[in-house]
């Protein structure tokens, strides 16, 4: 760390935003010696709590005040979700002061001989498909860990005492947006669905954001053969000499590609002679859910480990030890041979889409906050697979038009509600309309802040309903 030291003493480091990722950067920032000031748009209760804990380390912090830039400053660090257009960094640009994020801060805390990335971004997946990689890691004796947004945060996975080989890292859009020089060893983009566009401003800034994290990758970008959009931000990738572009695909792989063969995985681009030769991985039941969405999580996690040099049955071994997150296409229960299934995580219709695929008949729960999204290709998609459909939520009108347009012969009941007792008349009426055989599918398409706290809350609320079914 002695250069750093050197680097950081007396430094005017101005950080942009409290909680999650301001708090640890302006501790860290203050024990390399920078003269840290934190600045906060907010001054609510939580805000005036962390404000003091810095303050007593002798930390300054300025709440109400997000858009002026502190004097003296010589960089930023932002909070990923801090919009580009803020004035803040209008004024930074005046100055020439460069603005990092979250994830460029750690990359450059980084020490010597520090553990490369493995990284992961995508519309959706992205926190399925880096626990799966870490699992798989694991299963090679590699000491290592899923970081991001979920486990160890990025920081303390780069300062802290625990050595590491190998990272699995997840990284949003807003967190690729502030990372300029990022490098990884190999990278995914899982699929690029219109999201968060209020952010980036247009789906092309998006993309391009998301791209950034196959800047300078050194053995393989790996990208989602169904998903043009990702292979074209391969082709425009900047990349080190020899890195591969890497496919996967739900059918069988070309060279160069992971995909499925008779149930198995295989890999054709890992291999000694990949025109003839073909390595079997695991078998899609391996895969838990193996749901289609989850099965191209699995590929694209088996590409990074497999780039990373992982052999062939840590990748099964480390798909087999996996369990999903809670509400990620979670069994709940079966009752009268109808089985109910938690994907309250779906907030989006791309997340639903999947979900949605992974099952013959179903009756759907949904709605919510929309958040600017339009139902028409959901539903068309759907169709065929809907057995009835139980809406709730705020938005729920426009559900009930697309469905209105697209799908006329499918039952809808509108529950007309948005209290939290709702979601136990939407699984009775559920259960009305489903027949044996049927999925009963919470995954919702929208946001879930009407009616709920978050997202665990509404799936939380849809099993204790349904427990209260089969009681
Ligand atoms: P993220 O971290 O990107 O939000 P998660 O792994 O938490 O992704 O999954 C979020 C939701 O997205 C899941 O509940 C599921 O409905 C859906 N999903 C997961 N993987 C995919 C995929 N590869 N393609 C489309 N939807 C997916």
């Amino acid at each position: 760390m002695g250069n750093e030291v050197t680097h950081w003493q007396g430094q005017h480091v101005t950080v942009a935003g409290l909680g999650v990722s301001g708090v640890p950067a302006a501790k860290v920032l203050h024990g390399l010696g920078a003269r840290v000031t934190v600045v906060n748009d907010g001054a609510d209760e939580r805000a005036r709590a962390q404000a003091a804990e810095l303050e007593a380390l002798g930390i300054t912090v300025r709440l109400g005040d997000g858009d002026s830039l502190p004097q003296g400053t010589e960089l930023i660090v932002t909070a990923p979700g801090w919009k580009p257009t803020k004035p803040l960094f209008a004024a930074a640009a005046a100055a020439g002061v460069p603005v990092w994020g979250d994830v460029e801060l750690a990359w450059r805390l980084r020490g010597e001989n520090a553990a490369p990335w493995l990284a992961v971004t995508g519309t959706n997946g992205k926190t399925t498909t880096v626990q799966m990689l870490a699992s798989i890691l694991n299963a090679a004796g590699l000491r290592t860990a899923a970081v991001g947004n979920i486990g160890v945060s990025l920081l303390d996975a780069v300062t802290g005492e625990q050595e590491y080989d190998v990272l699995a890292v997840e990284l949003s859009s807003y967190q690729l947006h502030w990372a300029p020089s990022l490098r990884a060893h190999s990278a995914a983009v899982l699929n690029l669905a219109p999201d968060h566009l209020d952010w980036h401003g247009s789906m092309e800034a998006y993309a391009a954001d998301k791209g950034r994290i196959y800047a300078g990758n050194q053995v393989a970008c790996v990208y989602n053969v169904a998903d043009q959009a990702t292979e074209d931000l391969v082709r425009e990738a900047d990349v080190e000499e020899g890195c591969r572009a890497i496919g996967f695909t739900l059918g069988a792989p070309a060279p160069s590609q992971l995909g499925v063969v008779d149930g198995i995985l295989v890999d054709r681009a890992f291999v000694e002679n990949r025109r003839k030769n073909a390595q079997e991985l695991a078998e899609v039941t391996d895969v838990n859910p193996p749901a289609p969405h989850n099965i191209a999580n699995a590929l694209a996690a088996a590409a990074l480990a497999r780039a990373y040099g992982v052999p062939a049955a840590a990748v099964r071994d480390g798909l087999r030890a996996f369990t999903p997150d809670a509400h990620r296409i979670a069994h709940v229960a079966d009752l009268d041979e109808v089985a109910y299934v938690d994907d309250s995580k779906a907030t989006n219709t791309h997340a639903a889409e999947a979900s949605l695929a992974a099952y013959e008949s179903i009756v759907w729960i949904a709605g919510g906050l929309a958040k600017g999204a339009t139902f028409d290709e959901l539903v068309t998609g759907a169709a065929k697979r809907l057995r009835g459909v139980v809406l709730i939520g705020a938005d729920r009108a426009l559900i009930r038009e697309a469905l209105a347009r697209h799908a006329p012969q499918v039952p809808v009941v509108d529950l007309d509600r948005t209290d939290t007792g709702a979601m136990l008349a939407a699984v009775q009426e559920a259960r009305r309309l489903a027949r044996p055989g049927d999925t009963v599918l919470l995954a919702p398409a929208c946001a879930s802040m009407d009616m709920f706290v978050n997202y665990n809350k509404r799936g939380d609320a849809f099993a204790q309903a349904v427990r209260e079914l089969g009681a």
